[in-house]
């Protein structure tokens, strides 16, 4: 029975940038033998598509007419997650500074979100599922069992981005700071579903605490919502 549960539970993640959603959520789905899904990647990716095609990302009009056709496909398994973009791996591609760059501007667009948030509906289906983004406890699953907010100081998310930065894509902290403080800026302030914690929501600040540590509260309320 519990693992029936499990099996149709959605836990939604959400927070800001660098707060350690991915690999929190990846932590909490291997563990507990869930799906995984980053939305952020979904965004990169179309973001990505963007670039590649030269589409001015601040031209709203451009970015939704060109999004209509974009084929994305996410991979759920959080050992492996993959984003193909037209059946090509992007994996690396949706990190480079040009792309987190421009990702907020894309996302902005109501009808990217509407697109990315249809599919990431159909991909969560009956449940069994860990997301992690940014408006997943309100807008795309609301009725999640377990929904998460996850914070921490500036200097701790900098501090951990940097060091998930590949050599070739590694900046010094404070770049990696302001990036992510004014992308918090741009993705709180936009018109459609902005970063917000729902209000259901269990806020976790993990500047002090260590991955395991979050992974294992994680999946401590979990098992008290099976309980309940
Ligand atoms: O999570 P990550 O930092 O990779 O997300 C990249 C960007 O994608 C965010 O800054 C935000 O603009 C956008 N995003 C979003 N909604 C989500 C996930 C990500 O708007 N659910």
């Amino acid at each position: 029975m519990v693992t029936e549960d499990l099996q149709r539970m959605v836990i939604a993640i959400d927070g800001t940038a660098g707060s350690g959603k991915s690999s929190t959520s990846r932590g909490v789905a291997t563990r507990l033998g869930l799906r995984y899904l980053d939305s952020g990647a979904m965004y990169r990716a179309m973001t990505w598509q963007m670039l590649l095609d030269g589409v001015d990302v601040d031209d709203s009009e451009a970015v939704a007419a060109r999004a209509e056709t974009v084929r994305l496909e996410s991979g759920t398994d959080p050992r492996d997650p993959s984003i193909r973009l037209s059946a090509a791996d992007v994996s690396e591609q949706i990190r480079f500074a040009e792309t987190t760059k421009a990702v907020s501007a894309v996302s902005a667009v109501p009808r990217v979100r509407q697109l990315l948030v249809d599919q990431q509906r159909a991909i969560i289906g009956i449940g069994g599922i860990v997301i992690e983004g940014r408006d997943i406890g309100t807008v795309v699953a609301p009725d999640a069992e377990l929904k998460i907010y996850l914070v921490a100081d500036p200097s701790a998310r900098a501090a951990r981005r940097s060091a998930e930065l590949s050599d070739g894509q590694r900046q010094d902290v404070s770049t990696v700071q302001t990036d992510l403080i004014s992308r918090d800026t741009h993705d709180s302030s936009r018109a459609t579903s902005p970063l917000r914690a729902a209000d259901d929501a269990v806020v976790i600040d993990s500047t002090d605490l260590a991955l395991d540590a979050v992974i294992t509260t994680i999946v401590g309320l979990v098992k008290d919502r099976l309980d309940e």
